[in-house]
């Protein structure tokens, strides 16, 4: 098996994470968009859940989430640490690639 892609470059940028790639290939993905993909346990069995249409939001939802940290976690993963405490999701290198949106 090849080694998959590595980032070279990881850098924050306003509401997005930049991502330049072993193989030259440059992405952007929010970190909304990551949130959203968290790949933890808890978020999984959120998203999965049908909408509740009483559900009030909390206050810490209603700000943007932003992440303070960003530790590798082994060779091909990271995890990231939320704005909001939450800390259990990590990242492969395969799904941030996925994540990545091409930047122009
Ligand atoms: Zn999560």
């Amino acid at each position: 098996m090849s080694e998959p892609w590595i980032p070279i470059v990881m850098r924050r940028d306003g509401d997005r994470l930049i991502m330049e790639w072993s193989d030259g290939f440059k992405g952007a993905v929010t970190w909304k968009a990551l949130r959203d993909a968290c790949p933890c346990a808890g978020c999984k069995e959120e998203r999965e859940k049908p909408a509740d249409p009483f559900r009030i939001l909390k206050p810490n939802e209603l700000v943007p989430l932003a992440p303070n940290a960003m530790p590798r976690v082994g060779r091909y993963a990271y995890k990231i640490v939320w704005s909001d405490g939450h800390d259990s999701g990590i990242f492969t290198l395969a799904h941030l690639r996925e994540l990545c949106k091409p930047l122009e």
